[in-house]
């Protein structure tokens, strides 16, 4: 229900905005979400306090 919620925010914003959205493997909450249209992207970190990357 949330993410339909934010893409009403977004449609409601720009029109043609793309959100992609990452989620906790574990517990499936929200860790990030990017959001591209209008030649920009917006990154909202606030699910995020730490991320790890693989090396290589
Ligand atoms: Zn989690």
């Amino acid at each position: 229900m949330l993410q339909s919620e934010m893409k009403v925010d977004g449609n409601a914003i720009g029109g043609l905005l793309r959100e992609i959205v990452v989620r906790c493997p574990d517990c499936d909450s929200v860790l990030l979400r990017i959001v591209h249209g209008r030649g920009r992207y917006w990154v909202d970190l606030t699910g995020t306090r730490c991320l790890e990357f693989a090396e290589g």
